[in-house]
């Protein structure tokens, strides 16, 4: 099935670029790397989930809801997106949030109170366990509530990335790249399983390696069978008839340091990396940690010289503003 046949509403600037990382590639000595630059996806301050938000809201808006409910950490991304898509379409937008309110709103949730979301607090639940209960509540109140799962990773979100893999296959083919390995952060699995469907839906021939965030599974299952799992009904929502099996599903679980938003030396090095050899910046939570992933990698020498490989930026610039204490403490610095 066409991906037009399915009703998205465009938030976005697209395409993003794809850019040369020419400077940390002669620093590292190994493949050359590349940079697809989702951080400027163009909805306030950016990010891969602009992307499955668009086929998201989309549907929303031709059920004709007039409220959308997600979920996620304190510093989210995904809520912060989700909270800037509903005021540009005039939609409500509720945000369960995990922890408990803090005394002063920064980064992400500043944007969220900022683009009008309305927060709620969880405490340990930061995965939108209770969604469906204040979803219900909403009715009561003869609201028409749109529910979005974490991370927004559900067979209509990950289709945002299977438009995403053809994006990249036309830019890539205008500027004659051939990528051989495609690195990006991978935490709720809707990047993951969408990209997996749309290189095979595009007949793209690179490997897909997503480094691992979060270190807990959700609902008991693990990672990598959910990600399977989600690229199955992805696959079929779109009525293609692939075969998906686990073996392709690669995930790198050598960078979960001390927990899910807890920044250590790999991520400050990587951050500190990119910043001051290519003028870009990386998130603490994310893209610090998948960046770092890729350049254990390369010093272990598991990518040949000759190759080419791109990093998908998925942006997270709001949260680098949270973690001014972690991000300054002292970092090998690099070579000019
Ligand atoms: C959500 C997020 C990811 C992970 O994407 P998933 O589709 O949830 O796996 C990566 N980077 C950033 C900055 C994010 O906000």
């Amino acid at each position: 099935m066409k991906l037009e046949k399915f009703p998205r509403s465009t938030l976005g600037f697209w395409p993003t670029p794809v850019v040369a990382l020419d400077r940390l590639s002669d620093h590292l000595r190994g493949p050359r790397i590349y940079m697809k630059r989702d951080d400027q996806s163009g909805l306030a301050l950016g990010g891969n989930k602009t992307r499955k938000l668009e086929f998201l809201f989309g549907d929303a808006m031709e059920r004709g809801c007039d409220c959308v409910l997600t979920a996620g950490a304190g510093q989210s991304n995904h809520c912060r997106q989700t909270a800037a898509a509903a005021a540009a379409l005039g939609l409500g937008c509720h945000v369960l949030l995990g922890g408990a309110e803090p005394a002063v709103a920064q980064g992400n949730l500043l944007l969220d109170r900022l683009l009008g979301a309305q927060v709620h607090w969880m405490g340990a639940h930061r995965k939108g366990e209770d969604v469906e209960r204040v979803a219900e509540d909403l009715r009561g109140q003869g609201r028409r509530p749109y529910v979005i799962p974490y991370g927004g990773s559900n067979p209509r979100g990950a289709l945002g990335f299977v438009r995403a893999a053809e994006e990249l296959a036309s830019q890539t083919e205008q500027a004659g790249l051939d990528i051989d390995h495609v690195v990006f952060a991978s935490s709720s699995g809707g990047t993951h399983a969408g990209l997996l469907v749309g290189a095979m839906r595009c007949g793209a021939d690179y490997e897909l390696l997503g480094i691992r965030i979060d270190k807990e599974d959700t609902a008991g299952k693990p990672f990598a069978g959910e990600i399977l799992d989600l690229a199955c009904r992805t696959a079929s929502l779109l009525e293609l008839e692939v075969v998906i099996d686990e073996a392709m599903v690669q995930l790198d679980e050598s960078v979960l340091g001390d927990g899910y938003g807890v920044v250590g030396d790999l991520e400050r090095e990587a951050i500190s990396l990119v910043a001051r050899l290519e003028g870009i910046v990386l998130d603490p939570v994310y893209t610090g940690r998948a960046m770092a992933g890729l350049i254990r990698r390369v010093r272990a020498e598991q990518f040949d010289s000759q190759e080419h490989v791109l990093f998908w930026h998925t942006g997270g610039i709001p949260a680098v503003f949270t973690y001014a204490d972690a991000l300054q403490a002292p970092a090998t610095a690099p070579a000019q």
